[in-house]
């Protein structure tokens, strides 16, 4: 059974072909640039050399047709008919309160889907437009909505309550939801299958830390609590994004700038973060290098954005009433040897002890602390991509 895995930004489209029989990467791409001047495909079947298509891609309709062209290509393609796609799991962003797990997507869901994206505006919409268009242009074939909200519905209600007018959950779902579900929930898995034991029996920290950020309490296998909210501007410090403050700030800072609404949404989404300490970039091999060469607000950056993970760590392992495993996994998470270690330093009260050694390792499945490590930190890549095959395949197979 082959799955294509869509995942649909406003003008980008990111796809894989996953054989479900070995869960082998057939050939993966993206379309960028979609609706703009100078758009294109990057597509790469596997054992086959990358290809750049470049075609003016009005909307994503056209954009998938490319997709599909380049999936069935003679030369540089996987399959040898779109006949051979049994099934397309598409990433949705959010799923309100009514999803807790994957679902098939039909015409109810997709009203669903809309009324959701009053909570997500920048993501549902170009999630939906990618359903559409695929349903277009493969009419026959099940089409898979898997959220990255879902996992954390297992949340009990302390936990997704804010200290807000009762009304406002009532009339407007004002609530945690949480993201990154998708990558927790497959780093959680992973790390139980590494550990050798039940998830049903662990108590994880999960850390996605990527230009976005959240940690996730998993106990039991269940999400109980997260650090993305209703949106995902709550939390950790991102690479743009500020995560938690106090909420006063925003009408301050709207007086003394004369800002808008708009504006200071704008500046805490896109101009805050380690972007907005440090004065570097939001990317955090600058900010590193940056900080080694002697850039006090780099290190700053850095120093802030080590002690929220550390906090949340120790916040979550007080909720789950203990931890067995810290899990690291996204951009940062898999790949900084510093990041990992300094935001386990003073985590040896909890049991955590960093192995250098172990630790200086990137993008590979491994425990990073020692072997009387009473808590294992482990390095897991993430990859939502599969989870969502499994889940698509889980429903439709
Ligand atoms: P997203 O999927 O949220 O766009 P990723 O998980 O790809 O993000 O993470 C991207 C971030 O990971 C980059 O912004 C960069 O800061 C960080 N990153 C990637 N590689 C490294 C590295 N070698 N060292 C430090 N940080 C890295």
């Amino acid at each position: 059974m082959k799955v294509l895995v869509m995942n649909c930004g406003s003008s980008s489209l990111k796809y894989q072909l996953i054989n479900m029989e070995n869960e082998e990467l057939l050939a993966k791409g993206i379309a960028e640039r979609i609706g703009i001047e100078g758009s294109f495909v990057k597509h790469e079947t596997t054992g086959k050399e990358k290809v750049l298509i470049e075609e003016s891609m009005a909307d994503h309709k056209v954009a998938i047709k490319f997709v599909i062209e380049a999936l069935t290509h003679s030369q540089h393609g996987a399959i040898k008919s779109m006949d051979e796609i049994a099934a397309v799991g598409h990433r949705v962003v959010h799923g309100g309160e009514k999803f807790s797990g994957s679902i098939i997507i039909d015409a109810e869901v997709k009203t669903v889907l809309e009324e959701c994206s009053e909570l997500a505006p920048l993501h549902n919409p170009p999630n939906l437009m990618g359903i559409n268009a695929c349903q277009e242009i493969l009419p026959n074939v099940p089409m898979v909505g898997v959220f990255d909200t879902a996992f954390h519905q297992t949340m009990p209600k302390e936990s997704y309550m804010y200290a807000l007018p009762y009304e406002l959950y009532e009339k407007h779902k004002i609530r945690r939801y949480g993201f990154h579900g998708t990558s927790h929930k497959y780093v959680a898995m992973k790390a139980a299958e590494l550990l050798g034991k039940s998830i049903e029996d662990l108590k994880l920290v999960t850390c996605h830390l990527g230009n976005g950020a959240s940690v996730a309490a998993v106990k039991n296998g269940k999400s109980i609590d997260t650090s993305m909210g209703l949106t995902p501007l709550e939390g950790l410090v991102m690479g743009t994004r500020c995560g938690d403050m106090d909420p006063a700030i925003i009408a301050f800072w709207m007086e003394k700038e004369g800002l808008s609404i708009a504006e200071v949404n704008n500046a805490m989404n896109k101009k805050s973060g380690v972007l907005g300490l440090s004065g570097v970039s939001s990317d955090f091999r600058d900010i590193e290098e940056a900080a080694s060469a002697g850039n006090e607000r780099a290190q700053l950056a850095l120093d802030v954005y080590y002690q929220r993970v550390k906090k949340y760590i120790g916040a979550y392992a007080a909720e789950m009433g203990g931890l067995d495993a810290v899990i690291f996994t996204a951009g940062l998470g898999e790949n900084s040897t510093v990041a990992r270690k300094e935001i386990c330093k003073g985590l040896e009260f909890l049991g955590i002890k960093i192995d250098d050694d172990k630790n200086d390792v990137r993008g590979k499945e491994t425990v990073v602390t020692t072997d009387d490590s009473s808590v294992k930190v482990l390095l897991i890549p993430t990859n939502e991509e599969l989870m969502i095959a499994r889940e698509t395949k889980s429903l439709v197979g």
